[in-house]
């Protein structure tokens, strides 16, 4: 059901390696591989001379120093972090003592509702619960530095404190784990949230920069054009669950089964969970009904019509 999505699966870029992607923005790509990172992390420098860093990565000692080795002899007074899931925020804390450079973000971890029961430890294994921005920026702020005007664009989903910077005079997006070329964001909750993922698809479907970069994944060409097959994507999901449960009351793994064909096995979790928060939002909205609130372990049926004059 994906096939629709032009997915680019190609990343032409050795781990450590710097990379002038766009005139004026470098790139170094993080060795954290894994079905759920892509070839693994992107971390971009912004200017010449006076930079700022977007996502400097995982806590991996290797790449820090490949990233300080990028930015020799520059000063470096800005870290921009789109999300604070371990592979995107945790190296500032060591860019930051090497540099000086503050770091901005929309605020700490926060799980995007209150937890239900033996979450706790799911939202520990991704979430980097450690940082906190020296400068929090609230949607549409903007941050000048020298030779770029950064704007803050809210795009909670992924993570309730998701982040885009849109970097002005280049007109590109920055779009984190928000929109990335080689694959669809995963919304889990209780970290994720599909109400607020679809509701930040359609705010960058409204804007104008043509050209993304992802926190994986090559450069998102014709952008506008993607977060509409995004969206797209999105909403099929959302009618193969319906066409499901039509057909009677299922819980998550049957869902899933039904639902995901030829899915990786190692994903089989984080489907469960994006298929959750599907039927999170399908459950507020009234079409879906369980028992209690909408968890990993419920079972899911079609809400029943109100009937006339009730
Ligand atoms: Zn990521």
């Amino acid at each position: 059901m994906s096939d629709d999505i032009p997915f680019n699966k190609r990343l032409d870029l050795e781990p450590g390696r710097v990379d002038e992607v766009f005139p004026g923005v470098r790139r170094l790509l993080a060795n954290n591989p894994s079905p759920f990172t892509f070839k693994g992390t992107l971390s971009y420098i912004i200017g010449k001379g006076q930079v700022a860093i977007v996502d400097p990565g995982p806590d991996d000692a290797a790449h820090v120093a490949a990233l300080l080795a990028a930015v020799r002899g520059e000063t470096v007074r800005h870290i921009f972090i789109t999300h604070t899931h371990r592979d995107h925020s945790p190296a500032a804390a060591r860019v930051k003592a090497a540099t000086g450079a503050k770091t901005f973000a929309q605020g700490p971890h926060r799980p995007a509702r209150p937890l239900n029961i033996g979450e706790a430890q799911r939202l520990d294994a991704s979430a980097d619960q450690d940082f906190v921005p020296d400068v929090t920026l609230a949607d549409g702020e903007v941050v000048a530095g020298p030779g770029f005007t950064i704007e803050a664009v809210a795009t909670p989903g992924h993570t309730a404190n998701h982040m885009a910077y849109a970097f002005k005079e280049a007109n590109i997006l920055f779009a984190g784990d928000h929109v990335m070329g080689w694959s669809t964001s995963i919304v889990a909750p209780p970290d994720g949230a599909m109400s607020d993922y679809m509701a930040s698809l359609e705010k960058l479907a409204r804007r104008a920069e043509p050209l993304y970069l992802p926190g994986h994944g090559d450069v998102v060409k014709d952008a506008q054009n993607f977060v509409q097959h995004y969206i797209r994507h999105r909403l099929g999901r959302e009618e193969s669950i319906l066409h499901r449960l039509a057909k009677g009351e299922a819980d998550i793994p049957t869902l899933v089964r039904a639902i995901y064909i030829g899915l990786d096995p190692r994903l089989t979790g984080a489907a469960g969970l994006s298929v959750l928060a599907h039927l999170e939002d399908l459950v507020a909205r009234g079409i879906v009904a369980t028992e209690g609130a909408a968890s990993i372990a419920g079972r899911y049926r079609l809400a029943a019509a109100p009937r006339a004059g009730a």
